[in-house]
């Protein structure tokens, strides 16, 4: 969608900066597909041009010419604390195409850098790249990567590193950092804008409602609620909850210190930077309701234009209050559907929730014993399966599996057919932390196949892919702690 706000105090003219002999690391053919880029036999554009487009070297290719790129303002809470102005500080709009917007994230400065020299490393960019397409495969909202560029030009973070452009593709980039940009700014007029601007595009049906922005405070938080339980369902740790990095549209955006769980550590903390642990996998969604509550005092003026100051508080603060019932009934149906029950029955959530702590206190790796269970049949005794042995309370663990095999008898599906259900939510690759960095270390060599052969898997997580098969264990002892910062 064309980011239609115009004006200095919104967004600025942004040229990419052009960086030296850039080749491609990464290409996503899918991608391409969503916005009409033609591929070659190699599956590359077949236009050389786009190489030049997505390093920010050139303003055309493919017959288009991205004649007005931008960088937008935005301001947010970081680590709980008020920021003040942030904005694209190394994302470029390069335009739309398809109604999909096209960035480019470390094309160089904008008008928003403050002390950032606008470009990400090669190292972070290839976690962009990968996690956005692997989230997208497990079905979960999330910005598309399109390319992944690099080039020898030197960037310095804790090291010397080489530069790298993602370019990322989603319906908007708009955040939950706009509004309270202009909501600190105590700018109804743009406040009201963009409310306008997302129920135009992307809530409609607000429109029919008589209160519209406090249906679209409803519709973004359900949606949000709604994801984090996705996040959790998989394992997945975004690592930096600050405001500026939360979608109006319910989407993951701004991948970076993010982990998907190895082994299953509740209060596990993805971001090595994150030392109080306000991130962690177990406080994700409280942290999103804690966005949500920012979201809802930005918006506030735009309910004060109907009613009182008292009022529009109450009618906000209810409608925040029912994030985290969405958020239980998602986290209820996805925990439901990985253990493979179509049935409703009370006891369904406490038997999650034994599962999970049994699997914390033995650090159980999570996606391998979720996966693993649809091996179970009704007629089968807990020793059958291999994973008990995973547990150090041997006796917890059978006990909660003959509770599991017996919940299973009132479930009408066969053990094949729900065999299957399970193995399409329950993934058997995701983007484990030493994986990547093995891709990233062959990449500094000027070697990308890693890379490309991670994208592969990754894009089908939940085919069993036996030459693969390795790709799905967990990590050896020593890469167990990787730690993964905040620098990018
Ligand atoms: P992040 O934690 O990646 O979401 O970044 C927070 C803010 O810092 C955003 O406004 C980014 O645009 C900005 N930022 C991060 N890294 C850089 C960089 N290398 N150059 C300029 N701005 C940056
Ligand atoms: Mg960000």
């Amino acid at each position: 969608m064309p980011f239609n706000l115009h004006g200095d105090d919104v967004c600025q003219p942004t040229p990419p900066t052009p960086i030296p002999n850039p080749y491609w690391v990464a290409f996503s053919p899918s991608v391409a597909r969503l916005i009409g880029i033609e591929l070659g036999a190699d599956n590359f554009p077949n236009d050389p041009e786009w190489l030049g487009v997505l390093a920010g070297n050139q303003l055309n290719a493919g017959g288009l010419t991205f004649s007005n790129p931008i960088s937008t303002v935005y301001s947010g809470h970081q680590f709980g604390s008020w920021a003040g102005q942030l904005g694209d500080g190394r994302a470029i709009l390069l335009g739309d195409i398809n109604n999909l917007e096209l960035q480019l994230k470390g094309a160089g400065r904008t008008h928003y850098s403050r002390m950032g020299d606008g470009r990400a490393v090669l190292r972070s960019s290839i976690r962009e790249f990968l996690c956005s397409e692997a989230m997208h495969a497990l079905g979960i909202p999330t910005s598309r990567a399109l390319a992944l560029v690099g080039s020898k030009q030197a960037v310095r973070r804790e090291t010397m590193e080489t530069a790298a452009v993602c370019s990322r593709i989603a319906p908007s980039f708009i955040r939950v950092g706009h509004f309270e940009h202009f909501a600190s700014l105590q700018n109804i007029v743009r406040l009201k804008e963009l409310a306008d601007l997302l129920i135009a595009e992307f809530y409609p049906e607000c429109l029919a409602n008589k209160e519209p922005y406090l249906d679209l405070f409803k519709e973004i938080s359900a949606r949000n609620a709604k994801l984090v339980a996705q996040w959790q369902s998989v394992g997945f740790c975004h690592g930096v909850l600050n405001s500026d990095n939360i979608s109006a549209l319910g989407l993951t955006i701004d991948y970076g210190p993010f982990g998907f769980l190895d082994q299953f550590e509740i209060d596990h903390i993805c971001n090595h930077s994150d030392h109080g642990g306000r991130y962690a996998y177990h406080r994700q969604p409280q942290i999103m309701h804690w966005n949500m509550a920012c979201l809802a005092s930005a918006m506030l003026p735009l309910l004060g234009l109907e009613h009182s100051a008292e009022e529009s508080q109450d009618l906000l603060r209810s409608t925040l209050e029912e994030f985290p019932v969405i958020y239980a009934k998602e986290w209820q149906r996805l925990f439901r559907s990985k253990l493979g029950l179509q049935s409703k029955e009370d006891g369904d959530t406490a038997l999650i929730e034994r599962l999970l702590q049994a699997m914390h206190d033995s650090k159980v790796d999570f996606t391998n014993f979720f996966r693993s269970l649809s091996n179970l049949k009704k007629d089968s005794k807990p020793i059958e399966l291999m994973q008990r042995n995973e547990f150090i309370d041997r006796e917890n663990i059978d006990q909660w599996l003959a509770d599991y095999i017996n919940r299973l008898q009132s479930e009408v599906l066969s053990d094949e057919e729900r065999k299957g259900l399970m193995n399409q939510v329950n993934p058997k690759y995701i983007l484990r932390n030493h994986l990547a960095q093995a891709a990233i270390e062959k990449a500094q060599q000027d070697d990308f196949s890693e890379v490309q052969t991670l994208q592969q898997i990754l894009m089908q997580p939940f085919d069993e892919q036996e030459v693969f098969e390795h790709y799905s264990k967990p990590p050896p002892v020593d890469m167990q702690a990787l730690a993964v910062s905040c620098s990018s």
